[in-house]
């Protein structure tokens, strides 16, 4: 660190080349007259003066290395990606959580564009926001991983520092996580408004049913008498209509019975059923009619399944609802696709296995028309139907739905237009 000045009384170009080359501040051939001695004042001071800036300097860049290697290990040990930009979102530098976070060398992101990974607001095909506009508060986005993986993320973007090499500083946030914990939520609440809404359907579905019961029990009394009045009388044609009349009545009480059914707080008494006798029970009454309308049916079941809790006729009620919505379905999809598809069979799959260790799942998925969202949603309703008048009655499944409930279970939907739908069936093991 020492500034040396030579002096010789030996000079010559070629030793002051040397001294030089050495590294030597200034150069000196002492003269007799001395009059070198005034030059050589003035020459100490500089050297001085220099030797002191250098030392400053030195000392500054120690200063910016230990400060620069702190902002170093901040950058690299947060979990956010941090990276810095121009204003136009070339990328200026990266931290290693790009790595970590998207599988990026963060040596290699140096120079191409931060719009090639990130897109913001432009989902929904707007335009993607520019990073001065969200400059100051966070916003979600994605990121696009090199995988095709397109990860949500949360952004903050702030103007750099003055002096910096970039203009802004783009903190980015992976949150999965949190994402998932939201969807999540959201199906809760959805399963909550869902079963209050069918508490509260149940509940009217009985009061409808205990009201409309008392005059539809005078109309089938007053008719009987009334027939039997004109049969005795030989009045066909009276006789006639009320039979009509008693037909319909009955009919109406058996919607009736649906929703007393429907609306009934669960008071059951269950038994143990072997799943694969009531189904057994269903394709008796059903198979024929499956096998001539072309509907191919497969069935699994994991071996030693537990009996379920339940009463079998029900179960087979609702097993009946279901394959009977099922075909409906693939028959429609069959017309809907006239010959567009000429492979396309109608098939069910049934399968059955344990659901933990005191639960059966069992579920039917269909590849029939499916249901748009909005469909889906509402299938379990009582009266909620898409078919034609007389077609269909839309209590096949709110039965199902209430009648597994009764048995301490529960039926789900999950469906796809035009690829099927499946229903499932967890219900509690007998015992
Ligand atoms: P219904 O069959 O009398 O209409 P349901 O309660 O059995 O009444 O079904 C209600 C509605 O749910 C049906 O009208 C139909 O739109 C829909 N649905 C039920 N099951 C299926 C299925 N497997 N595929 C497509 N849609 C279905
Ligand atoms: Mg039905």
């Amino acid at each position: 660190d020492i500034p040396i000045i030579f002096m010789t009384g030996w000079g010559s170009e070629k030793v002051a080349a040397e001294a030089f080359r050495q590294g030597v501040v200034d150069y000196f051939v002492k003269e007799v007259d001395y009059s070198y001695v005034s030059r050589l004042a003035n020459s100490i001071r500089k050297a001085v003066a220099q030797a002191r800036a250098e030392k400053e300097r030195e000392q500054l860049r120690e200063q910016l290395e230990v400060s620069e290697m702190r902002y170093r290990a901040l950058a690299e040990s947060t979990y956010e990606a941090i990276l810095g930009l121009l204003a136009d979102g070339t990328i200026i530098f990266g931290n290693e959580a790009l790595q970590r976070l998207f599988y990026l060398d963060p040596k290699a992101v140096i120079s191409t564009n931060i719009y090639d990974y990130i897109s913001i607001g432009a989902e929904d095909g707007g335009q993607p926001t520019k990073l001065a506009e969200m400059s100051g508060r966070e916003v979600e986005g994605t990121w696009k991983r090199s995988d095709g993986l397109l990860v949500p993320v949360e952004l903050s973007c702030s103007p750099a520092h003055k002096g910096s090499t970039f203009d802004f500083v783009l903190v980015v946030r992976d949150i999965t996580a949190r994402k998932l914990m939201e969807e999540e939520l959201r199906q809760k609440q959805m399963e909550l408004i869902q079963a209050s809404k069918m508490a509260t359907l149940g509940e009217m579905a009985a009061g409808v049913a205990h009201e409309l019961n008392q005059p539809l029990n005078t109309i089938k009394i007053a008719t009987g008498r009334l027939r039997r009045k004109m049969r005795d009388e030989g009045d066909g044609f009276f006789d006639e209509k009320l039979a009509l009349i008693e037909g319909q009545v009955d009919r109406a009480a058996g919607i009736i019975e649906h929703m007393r059914l429907f609306g009934r707080k669960p008071r059951v008494q269950a038994s143990a059923v072997v799943i694969t006798d009531a189904l057994e029970g269903v394709f008796t009454i059903l198979g024929e009619q499956l096998k001539s309308s072309g509907v191919e049916i497969y069935f699994e079941a994991e071996e030693g399944l537990p009996r379920v809790r339940g009463e079998q006729t029900r179960l087979e009620q609702v097993f009946l609802n279901i394959i009977g919505n099922a075909r409906e379905a693939m028959e429609a999809r069959e017309r809907d696709l006239e010959g567009g598809e000429k492979d396309y069979r109608k098939r069910i799959d049934i399968r059955a296995r344990r659901d933990g260790a005191d639960r059966v799942l069992l579920s039917f998925s269909d590849n029939g028309c499916g249901m748009p969202k909005k469909v889906a949603e509402r299938v379990f309703e009582p009266f909620f139907t898409t078919k034609e008048v007389g077609q269909g009655t839309g209590l096949g499944m709110s039965i199902s739905y209430s009648i597994i409930r009764d048995f301490g279970g529960k039926i789900e939907c999950d469906s796809k237009e035009n690829k099927g739908t499946t229903f499932s069936i967890t219900l509690p093991a007998a015992g």
